[in-house]
């Protein structure tokens, strides 16, 4: 029983979403929530989302900031007011701050995420946070709002996860961690399994056996494997505590 916190399940990346769905749930994954990136496949995500029954997020990534104005702005929200109902529709999401290829557009950036985040308290969702080289500036954001959300595809320092913890976060746990290179695997256990939830961000990040192929969410599969090494229990309890995690910051009742 394992949740895939973390895909972008749309026509853009996959042209077999019915097969990416039966070994999914083959591997045990029963739940996806997929994420949008863009006002561009926002319609995609929430087509595919009702064909498949997955749970979704909708939102504005930071690298799609440049393509953002009020227009777009008032687009995305009349979004989210028209799937308001829709038990589906779970977090605002992927929205965040990232700057990795530079600081230029830094401002707009901060902007975008603080109005997303405003829309996320206003229509009282959870969110979906994207940081990379932005640490500082999330949390301080974050702070200024009382949401609860995930921190995805986390892979910072033991201080920053506990931060983040400290303000209503779950961290988001995928394929990296099972990179050579990945030093979180080291301080995880001290991290804690409580405050975890799985994910694949597909089509990217596979995790090992399997880095380098396309990612689905089935190979969340293979960090719940990794994860559960770690911390010394059976893949099922792994499995249970997590998708309990993951329900939970969602407010999912199922
Ligand atoms: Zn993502």
């Amino acid at each position: 029983m394992l949740v895939d916190s973390h895909a972008h399940i749309y026509d853009e990346y996959y042209k077999n979403i019915d097969d990416i769905v039966e070994s999914a749930k083959e591997n045990g994954i029963v739940k996806i929530i997929n994420c949008a990136t863009s006002i561009n496949n926002i319609e995609n995500v929430i087509k595919i989302s009702h064909e498949h029954n997955f749970y979704y997020a909708l939102g504005i990534h930071p690298e799609d900031v440049t393509n953002v104005n009020e227009k777009i702005k008032e687009k995305l929200e009349n979004y989210i007011v028209k799937n308001l109902n829709d038990k589906n529709f779970i977090a605002i999401g992927e929205i965040g701050l990232d700057y990795y290829y530079g600081k230029e557009n830094k401002e707009d950036q901060i902007k975008l995420l603080e109005f997303q985040m405003a829309l996320a308290k206003k229509y009282n969702k959870s969110v979906i946070i994207h940081s990379r080289e932005a640490t500082l500036d999330t949390i301080n954001i974050l702070k200024k709002y009382n949401i609860k959300g995930v921190i995805h595809c986390y892979s910072g320092s033991y201080e920053t996860a506990m931060e983040y913890i400290k303000i209503g976060y779950k961290l988001g746990i995928g394929g990296l961690i099972t990179f050579k290179n990945c030093n979180l695997k080291n301080y995880i256990n001290k991290i804690g399994l409580k405050n975890i939830v799985l994910e694949t961000d597909s089509p990217y990040m596979t995790p090992e056996p399997f880095r380098g192929k396309q990612n689905e969410p089935k190979y969340v599969l293979e960090t719940a494997k990794f994860l559960s090494k770690i911390f010394n229990i059976s893949l099922e309890e792994l499995g249970k505590i997590t998708t309990k995690n993951c329900y939970k910051i969602f407010d999912i009742k199922d």
